[in-house]
């Protein structure tokens, strides 16, 4: 079977989920995949050792507008026969997924979270990550967006042919002024391990309570809704159901009372560890280790004994 997976490979190196797409692909069928951007062939021939068979990339057009890349992927489709394609169920994806299923009259499953089922079942993550569901569309072609960090890229020692191709994107009414990357060198999205603070930390002159920690551990930092909105922290800090979505190895939450809408978004990390004065706080439920205490007491004490292990 053949099966089609879009990638941005925008970036300075390749996220994490495009590895993952493809580990994914791979088991279901015969991988190309798609891109469009100035990428070089040595960045995009890693996707090779993960299942890819071919690489197109349109060169014509870089960034990503939604309404290009939706005509770039259909054009692909087309070409190589795919009736099942791949996204990473990210900001681009949930962007370009349903118009895809829309012009291509496809199936759309979102929230993809394990490898389908030999009757096409695909297992969903819904309700915020609270329950599984298993959805199957009865359409010849099928859109699956697959949840970043839901599978572990796997490697399999193929190797990539690249191919230059026309995807017809057309033209953009977007114009780009400018690109902001967030500050840190660990994306969020991608940190294997991070160390968060919510409204228990009073104010954004404690921050270094938070940022002390990550750095000696070599994570990212994260913050609850209420820190972000008051603009304690930026934005792209924010992680929960309207915030970004993780699913590191380790979650260090300090000051964070841990309510649904927090939880949606870090319930998928491996380890969660929990500081919080009220032994009652929700996110206790949730927690893999919990300490009741105080922050500003625990925090720099972790942070003192990371640095003893370290030395
Ligand atoms: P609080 O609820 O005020 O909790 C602070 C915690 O700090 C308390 O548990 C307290 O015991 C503890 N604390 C106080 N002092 C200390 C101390 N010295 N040391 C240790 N602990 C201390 N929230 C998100 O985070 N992400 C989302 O994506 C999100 N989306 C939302 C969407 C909707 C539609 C709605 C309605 C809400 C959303 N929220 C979201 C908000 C969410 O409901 C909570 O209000 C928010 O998560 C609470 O943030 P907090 O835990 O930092 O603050």
């Amino acid at each position: 079977m053949s099966v089609l997976v879009y990638i941005n490979s925008n970036g300075e190196k390749l996220a994490k989920s495009a590895f993952e797409v493809v580990t994914y692909a791979k088991k279901i069928g015969e991988v190309t995949v798609v891109t469009n951007g100035k990428a070089d062939d040595s960045k995009l021939a890693q996707l090779g050792k993960y299942g890819a068979s071919k690489i197109l990339v349109d060169r014509s057009f870089d960034g990503i507008d939604e309404q290009q890349i939706m005509r770039m992927v259909a054009t692909a489709a087309e070409k190589v026969g795919a009736n099942t394609i791949i996204f990473s169920d990210d900001l681009i994806g949930k962007a370009v997924a349903p118009r895809l299923s829309v012009k291509m009259n496809a199936g759309l499953i979102t929230g993809a979270n394990g490898i389908p089922k030999d009757d096409g079942t695909v297992p969903v993550s819904v309700f915020s990550g609270k329950a599984f569901g298993f959805v199957k569309v009865n359409t010849d072609k099928k859109i699956i967006a697959l949840l970043p960090n839901s599978i572990q890229p796997e490697e399999t020692g193929s190797e990539a042919t690249i191919e230059e191709f026309a995807g017809n994107a057309g033209d953009t009414r977007v114009k780009v002024k400018e690109t902001k990357l967030p500050d840190g060198d660990i994306p969020l999205p991608e940190a294997e391990l991070v160390v968060s603070g919510g409204r228990g930390l009073k104010g954004p002159e404690n921050w270094a309570l938070i940022t002390d920690l990550a750095e000696v551990l070599g994570a990212a930092t994260a913050c609850s809704r209420p820190v972000s909105d008051s603009d304690w922290r930026p934005h792209h800090e924010h992680v929960g159901q309207t915030g970004v979505a993780i699913a590191p190895n380790l979650y260090i939450a300090a000051g964070i009372s841990g309510a649904i809408q927090h939880l949606a978004g870090v319930n998928r990390s491996k380890v969660i560890v929990v500081i919080n004065t009220d032994a009652e706080a929700p996110f206790f439920k949730a927690a893999d280790y919990g300490v009741v205490g105080d922050a500003f007491e625990v925090l720099p004490r972790l942070t003192e004994a990371v640095k003893k292990f370290k030395a």
